[in-house]
């Protein structure tokens, strides 16, 4: 007998028909003998609609009070399973996060959570009883509901599978689980048996859609192992776990490409102590991140430095940028809104050489040029002209062997 946590996304929970179907997933996992946790998150839609509705009434919603509202979405959903469990005979009660409670810092709209006290829990599990705990929401020590940022009841599953030390904690989604890219750009993507943690967080951008990522960052730091899997079908899915000898086997397990940076260069930066600082500073002032950063080897007391920042930053930050390297005595600022990075992602990096290598020849070949690089123990990226991005994600996956069997 094993403790499950299943956690069922919006389009699983979408119709009466569909929380139907869930509910017959529960009971034939709690039928074969297994104690039974489940959180759900709003019908699909639903959040948008109350979100929408939010903006309607004010330009600027209190945060205290987006969270009281957004947080309904899951209190319809929670009543919704748990009488369905009731109507076909099993025991089951439904939680909001502040009955369990889950309790959270105060930062509404993304809070984190802090502590899980599973005391109640325990016990309805003791008696048999089928728990449903809304996901997304919690309370914080003052007593007022919060709320984790969008997608967040997959960190509500994880983080209730750590507190209640869950043998697994299934993520049912729409897809069938993890892919090696996007298949909308490679038809023959190959959905991943397992990932490790490290390589889902580098994955992001293909992952963020099907799990939120401090959800993995907690099952990480928790050692939850995740299984995320369809609910529409009974195929096996991915598991997020920690990394085995069989992943390091593997070069590259995935490619992933994110078109939400641009570039911007600064030419001719006097080569001294402090400027790096002088440019930098007033960016993170601004809460503007910096992703890849590239100096060049100083020529005659200068040299040029490029970096990437978020696109939707991207005329804030050219602002502050010019202003910055008019001070510091740079020639001018140079920028690019048409870039993509592409990065191969995985753990056999460590333990194998030319990886990178590999990739830039590949590239090479298609006439595609690299304008920079950056790298980490488990990731290449490189960044191109986004108008070769399907070209470079198509050729690296087919060059590292990632299509189905
Ligand atoms: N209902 C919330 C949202 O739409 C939380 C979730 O679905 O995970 O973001
Ligand atoms: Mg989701």
């Amino acid at each position: 007998m094993a403790l499950v946590v299943q956690k069922y996304g919006g389009t699983s929970m979408g119709s009466v028909e569909r929380i139907r179907n869930v509910a017959r997933r529960v009971a034939r996992t709690y039928d074969e003998g297994n104690d039974m946790i489940v959180v759900v998150s709003a019908m699909s839609g639903e959040t948008n609609k109350l979100v929408a509705l939010c903006n309607e009434m004010c330009e600027f919603p209190s945060e205290r009070e987006y969270d009281v509202m957004v947080a309904t979405g899951e209190q319809v959903s929670i009543a919704l399973l748990a009488m369905c469990l009731q109507s076909m005979g099993y025991k089951a009660k439904s939680y909001m996060g502040f009955q369990v409670p889950i309790i959270t810092d105060s930062a509404y709209s993304k809070a984190r959570i802090e502590e899980i006290d599973g005391t109640k829990i325990r016990e309805d599990l003791k008696n048999g009883t089928i728990v449903v705990v809304a996901g997304f929401q919690g309370i914080d020590r003052e007593g007022s509901l919060t709320t984790l940022g969008r997608g967040g009841s997959d960190t509500s599953a994880v983080a209730v599978a750590a507190a209640l030390n869950a043998d697994v904690c299934e993520i049912y989604t729409d897809v069938d689980g993890i892919y090696t890219t996007d298949p909308r750009i490679v038809p023959e993507a190959s959905k991943m048996e397992k990932v490790s943690y490290e390589e889902m967080l580098e994955m992001a951008s293909l992952g963020s859609k099907v799990l939120q990522i401090r959800s993995v960052e907690f099952a990480k730091k928790y050692g939850v192992v995740v299984h995320v899997r369809s609910s529409f079908n009974d195929n096996p899915g991915t598991l997020v776990t920690k990394e085995d000898a069989d992943m390091e086997a593997v070069l590259v397990s995935g490619i992933t490409y994110d078109k939400n940076e641009a570039k911007v260069s600064v030419m001719r930066v006097p080569d001294k102590p402090g400027i790096a600082a002088k440019l930098f500073s007033p960016l993170s002032e601004a809460n503007i991140t910096v992703d890849m950063i590239i100096q060049n080897v100083s020529h005659e007391g200068y040299t040029d430095l490029t970096f990437t920042v978020p696109r939707a930053d991207f005329k804030k930050a050219l602002k502050i940028v010019e202003e910055a390297a008019a001070k510091v005595g740079a020639a001018g600022v140079d920028s690019n809104e048409s870039i993509a990075k592409v990065s191969i992602v995985g753990v056999g990096m460590r333990s194998h050489s030319g990886v990178a290598s590999k990739m830039f020849s590949t590239l090479s070949n298609e006439g595609i040029n690299i304008q920079m690089i950056s790298t980490s123990e488990i990731k290449v990226s490189c960044v191109i002209d986004d108008k070769y991005t399907e070209l470079a994600v198509r050729v690296l996956h087919e060059a590292f062997g990632l299509a189905k069997g």
